[in-house]
């Protein structure tokens, strides 16, 4: 068990957060604060105990210099300020003797933020590459480390395991609230355990599947990568998204554990992206057809086996969602996993995207913040951004 915030006695304490505030902006404005607005409970928690409270967090990619203009922090330390109803000190650097002095006078229950743990990128990868020195410098700005970003803890930086070598170190409440969420799905899920998988790429998806494919009843395919298994299968799926290198590993899988796999028995489909549709079944595609969502049949079926179970992860969304046309699949799916008394969890990423614009944000158990740190749980693999936080 990691140590949380909880386990510290915060008062007059340095207390370094590692936040997400990896913001979509357009033209210097947030467009969705949803990331911020999450890391608030931590935030206060932090300074309602009296810490002086030092942010750290990457926004985008930092590449050259010029990135440094549209990958500010400032416009989030604006909002954040807002959301705290107080001051918020943005030093907008990420060392230096202003950055440093600031923290030698910052009061108990003050904030601060610093700027874009990437601009360390510029100059050789600092923070990506998790340079030993500057983990161990951020380390020295604090006297405890708590661990609030998710959606990065799947990467090994300096802002999440180079400071956490350096320092006492706990997770804040929005991973606590991940890591107890994902458990329902990875330690024992109540069974019968439905696995429902959609997107893009299979070779994606194949370390869910190998780990997930001994512990579930089903997992059910849909979305581009479903069109690689019926390829599998013998059919002609025309133009859709094929992901030649996994053919061979969808042809196993099928031969193996084909009984729990479930796949689209018919799709919407069009001749070109985006223009007119068809219903068309499995055994029916011209060469020129392009499979974009799943169809009725399949949406039946789909819910006929999920009828039967008690938990369902789903990562990965069942058609093109993003257009009206092709997001059928998809709504229907979640709308009748919404009305069902069971344990939902939906990935990060396209899933949860899709899950809070279609209007189900607050329906489920739970919805991921982290699309690539909640794929890399269902794999298995162990987080390093949570791996180095110390244990109780
Ligand atoms: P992934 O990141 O692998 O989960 O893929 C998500 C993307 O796959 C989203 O942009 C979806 O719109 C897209 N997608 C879903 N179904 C299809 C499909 N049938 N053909 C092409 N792209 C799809």
């Amino acid at each position: 068990m990691k140590k949380s915030i909880r386990d510290f006695d915060l008062n007059n304490k340095r207390v370094i957060i590692r936040v997400d505030f990896n913001v979509p902006i357009k033209d210097n404005k947030i467009l969705d604060d949803n990331r911020i607005v999450m890391s608030l409970k931590t935030i206060k928690y932090a300074l309602d105990n009296g810490a002086k409270v030092i942010l750290m967090s990457h926004l985008g990619r930092v590449k050259e210099e010029s990135d440094k203009n549209s990958k500010s922090l400032k416009i989030v330390s604006e909002r954040l300020s807002e959301l705290l109803n107080q001051e918020v000190i943005f030093i907008n650097n990420t060392r230096g003797s202003e950055l440093e002095k600031s923290i030698k006078d910052l009061k108990n229950g003050e904030v601060l933020l610093i700027e874009n743990t990437r601009f360390e990128d510029l100059c050789g990868k600092k923070e990506s590459g998790n340079d030993l020195e500057l983990g161990k410098y951020w380390a020295s700005l604090g006297d405890i480390f708590i661990n609030d970003a998710f959606g990065t803890s799947h990467r090994s930086h300096a802002s999440n395991v180079g400071i956490a070598s350096n320092l006492e170190s706990g997770i804040g409440f929005l991973i606590e609230e991940e890591l107890d969420k994902l458990s329902l799905v990875t330690n024992n899920p109540e069974k019968p355990f439905a696995v429902i998988l959609g997107g893009a790429k299979v070779s994606d998806k194949i370390g869910v599947i190998k780990n997930l494919v001994d512990k579930c009843d089903y997992i059910i395919i849909g979305g581009g990568m479903a069109y690689t298994f019926l390829k599998a299968q013998g059919y002609n799926i025309g133009n859709s998204l094929l992901d030649s290198d996994s053919l061979d590993f969808c042809k196993d899988m099928l031969e193996k554990y084909g009984y729990k796999i479930v796949l689209p028995v018919d799709s919407i489909v069009s001749k070109e992206f985006d223009k007119d549709v068809m219903l068309k079944d499995n055994d029916n595609f011209d060469n020129d057809d392009i499979g974009l969502d799943i169809g009725d049949k399949s949406i039946e079926l789909f819910k006929e086996k999920l009828s039967e179970c008690k938990t369902v992860v789903w990562n990965g969304p069942l058609g093109y969602s993003e257009i009206e046309k092709y997001s059928k699949g998809t709504k229907e799916i979640l709308k009748y996993l919404s009305e069902k008394e069971m344990t939902v969890v939906i990935g990060g990423g396209d899933t949860a995207s899709a899950a809070i614009n279609f209007g189900y944000k607050e329906v489920f158990t739970h919805i991921s913040t982290g699309g690539g740190a909640s794929l890399e749980l269902l794999e298995g693999k162990v987080l390093p951004g949570i791996d180095i936080i110390d244990d109780k």
